[in-house]
């Protein structure tokens, strides 16, 4: 049964969900009112993925600090990660794997918070399936991509509905900016850790290939952040968006900016 069957399914049988909401979310939905339609499908709880994100974070600090001659590439985009172990496998002993994915680290946090729910990762990534099922199947997250839910939507019948009130179940400032192609560098204080010059960051299928071979042949370099989608996950395959990237960066920063303003 696929992702799409298998939620469909729950929410028929009334099972008790969270949602994982990922961080590119504004580009398609406005907050809070898709709080209020997934509380309205049925969800119990819906968590903003930047909770994980900033876990993935923490690890990746951690990871970069405890070991000052090491060299990482980071791993949160499921995408490229098997591009690596397909094309490139010299280089998966230097993927970060240490540090959880947001979506993982999210995972996690619902598993211990709401032990008796079934998490639903929402977003943008295709590739996320397979991260989800070939990676971590003990964790068992269903997952979607904003597409596929407005699909699911449509098919119970919810459209916009009475957001007063609602609320994330747990929310994180500080990643919100996680889905833009160097939003990990820049939210995780990897540039306080590290030199300017022992950083790069690079997203875009086209340019991975030249950014691994830098990688490889200039040792100087410590921490490649690397995305597959050009521009992020404000790119992903499973947002339908007419809007051109710089628009879509907007949707995220007008969206944190929203939320940091005084209510
Ligand atoms: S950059 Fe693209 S492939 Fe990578 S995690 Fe984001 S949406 Fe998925």
């Amino acid at each position: 049964m696929n992702d799409v069957d298998r939620c469909i399914e729950l929410i028929t049988n009334k099972a008790k969900l969270v949602a994982m909401l990922a961080p590119s979310f504004p580009i398609v939905y406005s907050y809070p009112q898709i709080v209020a339609r997934l509380k309205a499908l049925g969800f119990a709880a819906v968590l903003e993925v930047t909770v994980g994100a900033k876990k993935t974070n923490e690890e990746v600090a951690a990871l970069l600090k405890a070991n000052p001659q090491s060299r990482f590439i980071s791993s949160p985009c499921a995408g490229f990660v098997r591009l690596v172990r397909k094309n490139y496998p010299q280089l998966v002993p230097f993927l970060a794997f240490k540090a959880d994915s947001p979506m993982i680290a999210t995972a996690r946090i619902a598993r211990e918070k709401y032990p008796d729910c079934q998490p639903v990762f929402i977003g943008p990534c295709l590739a996320k399936k397979l991260e989800s099922s070939e990676d971590y199947p003990d964790l068992q997250i269903v997952v979607v991509t904003y597409k596929e839910l407005d699909g699911i939507f449509q098919r119970f019948g919810i459209g916009d509905v009475d957001a007063t009130g609602a609320a994330f179940d747990l929310a994180e400032d500080s990643t919100r900016i996680y889905p833009m192609d160097g939003g990990l560098t820049v939210t995780s204080g990897v540039r306080s850790i590290l030199k300017e010059e022992e950083i790069r960051i690079v997203s875009g299928a086209k340019n991975i290939p030249a950014a691994l071979e830098e990688f490889q042949k200039n040792p100087a370099i410590r921490f490649l952040d690397i995305l597959f989608c050009e521009g992020g996950c404000i790119n992903g395959p499973g947002i339908v968006s007419p809007l051109p990237l710089e628009a879509r960066k907007k949707k995220i920063t007008d969206y944190q900016a929203s939320m940091n303003a005084p209510h």
